[in-house]
């Protein structure tokens, strides 16, 4: 029998985990696993309003889904105070280093991490990052199938809903169930997203912004976008969903005359110091000119670089990102990349001026300054490499689609 389960039904003595879960439904039939964390932002908790109407439904229902759909929480010490987090930004916190440092402490069933080498040990964030991993471990090796991860988020602006996703032909298709706007490059923008971790492991994950922080339709577009995905993936029975045309309606509507695919051209990155100020009213996707005013700093206005739409503008008090300038991908584009990554066309990736095969890493190559260009970096894109990671003089990229799995980082161990 399906059944499902919340935090009150949980024993007392795992309060910290069943405070981390929202809720969960898990079928007899296998399949996959649907990790849904919202709140790693705590002043976003629509994704928490939507998993429990969606999880809710379910158990009502007694639906028999394949797999399992299971709902957590992201920063716990984050919602209680409604910030974006405490001391760090949990949605950047993803290194390699860290995770490994952190999965090492869960494996030995060891104390929570007080020892260098990791940076920022104290801070509320590394708690809250070992916690959630320890739920995700502990879900992950009693899936039986294969892992989808949705992130769900919330904007500081007025916005209609988007994905974001390290972009790999599984993310893509994923994405594509949802008549909403696709934002490719985001996360070669930001350090230590979590879904890049995820990324790493191979599993399908795509992150899903709801809308503006406060508005009630971000909760309606969060549950909407998590029945499409139900439907698609197979998990939940399409004659179990409720109102399913009514939702995919509904989604496409507040994304109607948006483009299908952008991605970010540029990123106004900012700091305490610059008391940068975005321009009030700003809604994401608003079209801009270049040359066009779009906030202050401490040196003045500051101006669109470039045309294109904004997305994303800085309208709170933490984070580091400005704004960003978003362009329609064009469809051809896709359509290439695609047939040349199935071809494994990457495989010519070493013959590109100032380009080589990394010498440890099949999937990864290295440039020196000479093809640092728009060319030979369009090039790499097209065949799929787009995690970069600088190393002094030289630019390590690393190909997404077939990803080695690195053992220290594996959390079926
Ligand atoms: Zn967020």
């Amino acid at each position: 029998m399906t059944t499902s389960s919340d935090a009150a039904s949980a024993r007392p003595k795992d309060e910290d985990r069943a405070r981390r879960l929202i809720g969960a439904h898990r079928g007899d039939e296998p399949g996959p696993l649907f990790l849904c964390v919202s709140s790693l932002h705590g002043n976003e908790p629509a994704g928490i309003e939507a998993l429990k109407l969606v999880i809710e439904s379910l158990r009502e229902q007694k639906c028999e889904i394949r797999g399992d759909i299971v709902g957590l929480r992201g920063n716990l010490s984050a919602l209680e105070i409604g910030e974006r987090f405490v001391d760090e930004d949990l949605n950047r916190v993803w290194q390699r280093d860290r995770v490994v440092a952190i999965l090492q402490s869960l494996r030995a069933d060891g104390p929570a991490l007080t020892e260098p080498p990791l940076p920022m040990v104290g801070s509320v964030e590394l708690g809250e990052q070992r916690e959630l991993l320890a739920a995700i471990r502990e879900e992950v090796q009693r899936a039986r199938g294969p892992v989808i991860v949705i992130d769900l988020h919330t904007t500081s602006a007025e916005s209609a809903p988007f994905t974001t996703l390290g972009d790999t032909l599984q993310n893509r298709a994923l994405a594509r169930q949802l008549p909403i706007p696709v934002v490719l490059g985001l996360e070669e923008q930001i350090d230590g997203a979590m879904l890049q971790y995820f990324d790493q492991l191979g599993w399908r994950s795509i992150g899903i912004e709801g809308g503006a922080h406060s508005a009630p339709e971000s909760v309606s577009a969060h549950e909407d976008a998590l029945w499409l995905l139900f439907a698609a993936t197979g998990v939940v029975p399409e004659v179990r969903i409720p109102d399913l045309p009514i939702r995919w309606e509904r989604l496409a509507e507040r994304a109607h005359g948006l483009p299908h695919v952008v991605d970010i051209r540029y990123r106004h990155g900012v700091s305490e110091e610059d008391r940068f100020r975005m321009k009030p009213g700003f809604k994401n996707f608003d079209r801009a000119r270049r040359g066009d005013e779009l906030g202050t700093d401490a040196k003045g206005i500051v101006l669109a670089p470039s045309s294109g739409r904004v997305f994303l503008p800085l309208y709170q008090s933490k984070g580091d990102d400005g704004f960003f300038l978003v362009r329609r991908l064009n469809p051809a584009w896709l359509r290439v990349s695609k047939s040349l990554r199935r071809a494994r066309a990457d495989r010519v990736a070493g013959w590109l001026p100032g380009v080589r095969v990394h010498p440890d890493r099949s999937d990864a190559v290295v440039l020196s300054a000479v093809a640092r260009n728009r060319f030979v970096m369009g090039l790499l894109h097209l065949l799929g490499y787009n995690a970069r990671k600088e190393s002094g003089r030289l630019l390590m990229v690393r190909r997404r689609e077939t990803p080695t799995v690195d053992p220290d980082l594996d959390l079926r161990v």
